[in-house]
């Protein structure tokens, strides 16, 4: 492992994770996917062209709220279950949906408050996936800005309403294997410094995942610091929110002592590269916060493209254009391609709120991108060398019980 910190990823390091079957097929832990916006993968191709003078990550967002206000339970559904479908051909089998869109266009909640929530679930039910639904928190445009016309529907007055919210998902979904909900904080800029104390007690109480967009761009750090005069992992720490169940999304924008805030809490980070990459957020210091015990997972984030295998191998060639050297980590156990791979399957299931993989993937010894590879390179060649298409199935493991309203999802998922 990269750090001597973690117990749980000792435990997980000593299982081989690449298995030969009988007929010679290579099978590994399913795909996690840990940070996912399903809607957004309507816009795949829509926001390639200049719309402003200089083109950012803002004014991408401005693309993605005209799309954010369009959206029905109709389209909500059919474009989350394209996406799901897309992952599930990809080898995932998990999915952490970070639901932000709650409410209609004006902001006027649906009679049945969870009703996207639920379109969002069963979407990925439907599609074979497990699902965490991270229910966001989103109250304003920034520190002492009202949210802006197109942010209403994912705004709510008062944190209890979002804890209702949760409350009413958990009992709604309680006993489907498949299915997690956990809370989540859309950002510091979101979400005012008087709810996280709340939302951290919430997930405590209950045991729940906490997710959060951490330290995407450095306008929202300098906003913190602005609002709370603390940078936004700081912030986070003094508040208590730092543990093994919370999840930073992004963490471009970090400064040493904050990644060692995350590491010491034994907190994920969840490096989202192809969309980070797409919205020109920058690169994050990745060797910071191995270094510090942080446990790195991946995000498919904006469905910009789907390729997991291309997300958990950025985690190692991003770092190397970062620093200008080559196998930048040395993990205490195993090849940095077996670290990788964990990440992207164990380290994110749990990252979801779950306690396996929930099945594996087959890649054929006689794919032609494996065709000159030596046995004991094989994982080596998957990671560095392969695209998500050389998964040949998504095998699942069969579900403890039975989902209700569902069939028993099929033993194995051939792709389509
Ligand atoms: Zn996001």
């Amino acid at each position: 492992m990269i750090d001597s910190k973690g117990e749980n990823a000792g435990v997980l390091s000593a299982r081989p994770l690449l298995v030969r079957d009988p007929d010679g097929s290579l099978r590994l832990p399913a795909l996690a996917t840990v940070h996912s916006h399903a809607f957004q993968r309507a816009m795949r191709g829509l926001a390639q062209r200049p719309v402003a003078a200089s083109d950012d990550f803002w004014s991408w967002r401005g693309q993605m709220y005209s799309l954010a206000s369009s959206l029905t339970p109709e389209s909500m559904h059919a474009a989350s279950l394209a996406a799901f479908r897309e992952l599930a051909r990809a080898g995932v089998r998990t999915v952490g949906e970070f639901h932000y869109v709650h409410h209609q266009a004006d902001g006027t909640p649906y009679d049945q408050r969870t009703l996207l929530a639920d379109v969002v679930i069963d979407a990925a039910r439907q599609a074979g996936l497990r699902v965490a639904l991270l229910r966001a928190a989103y109250h304003r445009a920034g520190p002492g800005r009202d949210a802006e016309p197109g942010q209403r529907r994912f705004c709510d007055p008062r944190v209890d309403d979002v804890l209702r919210d949760v409350d009413a998902l958990r009992a709604k979904w309680t006993g489907d294997p498949d299915v997690v909900v956990g809370v989540a904080a859309h950002s510091v800029r979101a979400v005012p410094p008087s709810w996280l104390a709340p939302l951290r007690d919430y997930a405590t109480r209950h045991g729940t995942m906490l997710h959060m967009h951490v330290a995407e761009v450095a306008r929202e750090v300098d906003e913190c610091v602005a609002e709370t005069g603390r940078r936004p992992v700081e912030l986070l720490a003094d508040q208590g929110l730092l543990s093994d169940r919370f999840v930073a999304v992004h963490g471009t924008n970090l400064l040493p002592h904050e990644a060692r805030l995350l590491g010491d809490a034994r907190a994920f980070v969840c490096v989202c590269a192809t969309t980070e990459r797409d919205l020109g957020d920058g690169l994050p210091d990745l060797t910071a916060l191995r270094t510090a015990g942080a446990r790195l997972c991946i995000g498919v984030d904006s469905y910009a493209l789907v390729d997991p295998i291309e997300d958990l191998r950025a985690l190692e060639t991003h770092e190397r254009l970062r620093t200008r050297a080559r196998v930048t980590f040395r993990p205490a156990h195993g090849t940095p391609a077996e670290q990788l791979w964990r990440e992207g399957s164990l380290e994110g299931a749990a990252a979801c709120g779950f306690a396996d993989a929930g099945g594996h993937v087959v890649v054929r010894r006689d794919h032609p991108a494996l065709a000159l590879v030596g046995d004991e390179f094989l994982l080596d060649a998957v990671v560095f060398g392969c695209g998500a298409g050389v998964i040949e199935r998504l095998d699942r493991d069969e579900a403890r019980e039975t989902p209700r309203d569902a069939k028993p999802p099929s033993r194995q998922a051939k792709r389509e």
